[in-house]
């Protein structure tokens, strides 16, 4: 500390408390894949490192193949945040590449990996686990612990900023979760179903007490076949199922051909609105952060199956931008 003290910089920079002692460059760069990371690092980091996610609103994680440049960040990031269970399907090989030269390269997953009980497997392939943990607040909560300490290591002079930090984005993500029970509690026992485009809510159904079911797979990698579709439009026909759920980063035809089918058997079923499953919405918007992200999500599905739910969410900052 004292040595940092004399030979480091002019009394301007060192008055910005322990800043700089501890690395060559400041901010350092923390790369994430998915959005729903980057979000929870930058609550933690602040201002402190350069955070930015590789997969964008609106966009796939299952099949996005990584880009030239997305490798050269990889290489040149100091931090990298992935969620794993091969949900960065196509950039598991590279992320596996980049930890081998020693920096942190963590899944945040990880953490929630040692609550074995915890995780689902994918019905249709029970080798593999369900990577979808952000849908229950609950579970991703488990990641924030495990991204400071990750940061603390890396920086340790800032460890209690980060601690800090992350004990106060826990508290928002209890309200989150409070919000989330108590508004799919309050939709009629008989209309808790949740029928979306891919398997992206199993962790959402389980921690709400939603009955799930996907058109596709875990994986939007695998096809819906035509027999499948049929089932489900029997299905919602038989429970007299009000809405069902397009996602903003699949294609919706499928959900549309599910309505068109249910109609032509005489049970009016509509578009109960778009869900956020394995991407944010917009940045800048505040569907464009977790908390956004889940309060839309909840609030959309309460207020389509007769539950009851502020029309602007949460805090009532809603903005209806899904896009
Ligand atoms: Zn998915």
């Amino acid at each position: 500390m004292v040595v940092a003290f004399l030979t480091g910089c002019d009394r301007s920079e060192k008055a910005s408390d322990a800043d700089s002692a501890s690395h060559k460059k400041e901010p350092y760069q923390v790369l994430c894949t998915v959005g729903m990371i980057t979000d929870i690092v930058r609550n933690i980091v602040g201002d402190y490192a350069q955070v930015e996610g590789i997969i964008g609103e609106g966009v796939d994680p299952h099949l996005y193949q990584p880009t030239r440049s997305d490798v050269v960040k990889l290489s040149t990031a100091d931090v990298v945040f992935y969620n794993g269970l091969l949900l960065e399907g196509k950039m598991t090989n590279v992320l596996m590449r980049v930890a081998k030269s020693g920096k942190p390269v963590k899944a945040v997953t990880e953490a929630i990996l040692e609550n074995s009980d915890y995780l689902l497997q994918k019905e249709e392939d029970s080798k593999h686990i369900d990577p979808h943990v952000w849908m229950d607040v609950r579970g991703w909560m488990q990641a924030v612990p495990l991204v400071a300490e990750t940061l603390s290591i890396f920086d340790p002079l800032r460890a209690d900023i980060y601690t800090a930090n992350a004990t106060a984005y826990t508290k928002k993500l209890e309200a989150l979760d409070a919000y989330a029970q108590q508004s799919i509690g309050s939709i009629p026992e008989s209309q808790r179903v949740l029928v979306t485009a891919h398997d992206a809510f199993n962790y959402l159904g389980r921690a709400t007490g939603l009955t799930v079911r996907g058109i596709q797979g875990v994986s939007t990698e695998s096809e819906a076949g035509v027999r499948d579709l049929e089932d489900l439009v029997n299905y919602i026909v038989e429970k007299k199922i009000p809405a069902v759920f397009v996602e903003t980063s699949v294609a919706d035809k499928n959900v549309r051909a599910l309505v068109e089918g249910a109609n032509a058997r005489g049970h009016g079923v509509r578009i109960g609105g778009a869900l956020f499953s394995d991407a944010m919405g917009q940045a800048g918007t505040y569907e464009g952060t977790y908390i956004g992200m889940i309060d839309s999500n909840i609030t959309t599905i309460t207020r389509a199956l007769g539950g009851e739910a502020p029309e602007l969410g949460m805090q009532g900052k809603l903005t209806g931008v899904v896009h």
